[in-house]
This record gives C-alpha cells, sequence and structure tokens, in this order.
C-alpha cells in the first residue's frame, strides 16, 4: 500500500503494547478497561488481542473465539501472503465504543508459520499500517510469552506498558522482560519506549502491599516509570470478563473504575506529551 501524506502529515496514532510474559498479571483487565476508558475520553480506540487464548476476545463478550470468521491470524495470514487487507476487515464493535480484532487458538498454529516467513517480526505491524490512520490509539493484548508474537508488538509499538502483579516481586522475569526490550529497540524499533510499570492487584490495606510497592519503586523507580496510579485488587474486577464488559459499567463508582479512570488520564497525557514532542522535532 502506499503511504498516505508519508512522513510529513502529523503522526497522531499511539499504539501501546501490553505485555508481561508472566501469566495473570492484569494484561487483558488493563487492555479492555484503558480501552474503553480512552474511548469514554473520546478517543478513537483499537484493541488488538494478540494472545491465542483469546482471553480479550472472550472478556468483551465474544464467548466462542473459534467460530469468529476473521481473527488475528487471518489478517497477518494475508500479510504474510503479500494480500492487500481491506479497511476495516475482521475489526469487531464493542457497544462501549472501541474496535477489537479479535482472536483465536488458530494464531498460535501462525505464530508457528511466521518462523519461515520474510520480515516475520513485522507482520503485526503491517496489519496495523491503515488502522494507524483511523485510530487515536491502538492497543496491543500481548500473549504471555516472549515469542514471535510478543516480538511482533513489541516491533509495532511506540511504548510498552508493563502491569505487574504486586503480589510478589518477580524481579528476574522482568529484566528478562526489560533485555527483549532493548534488543527490539536495537534491532527492529529504534522508536520503541516504555510508558512504565503498572502494579496491579494491590492491597495497600496491608504492611505486605505496601512494602511491595516501595519494594519495586525502588528497584525500578529511578531506571523506569512506575505509574503514581496503582489498580486495586476487587473482586468485581475479576467478574468483568465473565459479563462482557468494563468496570465502568460493572461497577462505576468503585475503586478499579475509578483508578483505571486516572490510569487512562495519565497515559492520555504522556501521549499528547509525546506527540507534541514528535511534531516539534519534525518542523
Ligand atoms: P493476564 O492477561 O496478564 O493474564 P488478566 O487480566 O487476565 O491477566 O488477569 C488475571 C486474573 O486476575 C483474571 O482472572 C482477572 O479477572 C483477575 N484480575 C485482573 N485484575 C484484577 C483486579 N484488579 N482485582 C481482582 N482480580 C483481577
Ligand atoms: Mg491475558
Amino acid at each position: 500500500m502506499a503511504p498516505r501524506g508519508g512522513d510529513f502529515i502529523a503522526k497522531k496514532c499511539t499504539t501501546i503494547a501490553i505485555v508481561n510474559q508472566k501469566g495473570g498479571t492484569g494484561k487483558t483487565t488493563t487492555c479492555e478497561n484503558l480501552g474503553i476508558g480512552l474511548a469514554m475520553e473520546g478517543k478513537k480506540v483499537l484493541l488488538v488481542d494478540a494472545d491465542p487464548q483469546g482471553s480479550l476476545t472472550i472478556s468483551m463478550g465474544w464467548q466462542q473465539p473459534d467460530e469468529l470468521p476473521t481473527t488475528l491470524s487471518t489478517l497477518m495470514a494475508k500479510a504474510m501472503n503479500d494480500q492487500s487487507i481491506p479497511p476495516g476487515e475482521g475489526v469487531l464493535h464493542h457497544a462501549e465504543g472501541v474496535d477489537l480484532i479479535p482472536a483465536n487458538i488458530e494464531l498460535a498454529g501462525l505464530e508457528v508459520s511466521l518462523v519461515n516467513c520474510m520480515n516475520r517480526e513485522k507482520m503485526l505491524k503491517q496489519v496495523l499500517e491503515g488502522a494507524k490512520h483511523e485510530y487515536d490509539f491502538i492497543l496491543l493484548d500481548c500473549t504471555p510469552s516472549l515469542g514471535m508474537l510478543t516480538v511482533n508488538a513489541l516491533a509495532a509499538a511506540d511504548t510498552t506498558l508493563i502491569p505487574v502483579q504486586a503480589q510478589y516481586l518477580s524481579a528476574k522475569g522482568l529484566e528478562q522482560l526489560l533485555q527483549t526490550v532493548q534488543k527490539v529497540r536495537r534491532q527492529i524499533n529504534p522508536k520503541l519506549k516504555i510508558e512504565g510499570i503498572l502494579l496491579t492487584m494491590t492491597d495497600s490495606r496491608t504492611n505486605y502491599g505496601q512494602q511491595i510497592d516501595n519494594l519495586i519503586r525502588g528497584a525500578y523507580g529511578s531506571r523506569i516509570k512506575v505509574f503514581d496510579q496503582t489498580i486495586p485488587r476487587s473482586v468485581r474486577a475479576a467478574e468483568i470478563s465473565a459479563v462482557g464488559k468494563s468496570i465502568f459499567q460493572h461497577d462505576p463508582k468503585g475503586k478499579v473504575a475509578e483508578a483505571y479512570r486516572s490510569l487512562t488520564k495519565e497515559v492520555m497525557a504522556n501521549a499528547e506529551r509525546q506527540l507534541k514532542r514528535v511534531a516539534e522535532r519534525g518542523r
């Protein structure tokens, strides 16, 4: 596809990869609620389920992802075969104002076939090329591994948001993840930034919870931004994947909705600062 306007049109889309190779750290929950939070602020938002488990797809109400005719793997297969992707193909529309490219188990097979493909790290980037002109934010819900799919997400992203479950400090895992980000930055995507570490499922009422919070800020705070806003643990948050709604619908007055609302504002402010910086440099 020919570039539309090329580099001289102002860049306005921010692509955020939500990544941690550990499962259960709140990636999918953050992707859904941050995405819908941004849409509530008037932003055009595309969520991309980049996990063969299809958890985001299910959580947003498409309970049978295996029955969907077109998913991310369909689109990535087209990119691999150098076929064009019509705008909007495979995109689902959620009642709360965000769009979704869903995923199902076929994405696992696609990941394997990427190995022999030319430009294999950049297939997701290619799939999203057109969407960048249509949306203000694209959020990528990554699979819990540092394999090809995650590398594709990092290659397509402007920035990464790292949810870390504040239960115990998985320092080794985090180091490994930061090394992967470094490597992608050096070899594939020099502009990749780290948006920040987001502490999830926190429990500030206990001493232990507070200690973990301090520990992570102490260990990483000097190198990487750790979001001031943390996401508290709440049963209401755990329920949303079953109801196909965001926390803003399910428990609008609760502390998790409040937290995601405030995270949304922090992410928007960062993106605006960043886009301004890029625009100034371009002048
Ligand atoms: P990941 O995508 O990193 O595997 P999920 O977002 O699926 O993580 O969250 C893992 C589990 O924890 C899910 O069952 C989810 O419902 C639950 N969960 C997520 N955030 C919260 C929270 N703030 N409070 C309580 N449970 C949560
Ligand atoms: Mg997930």
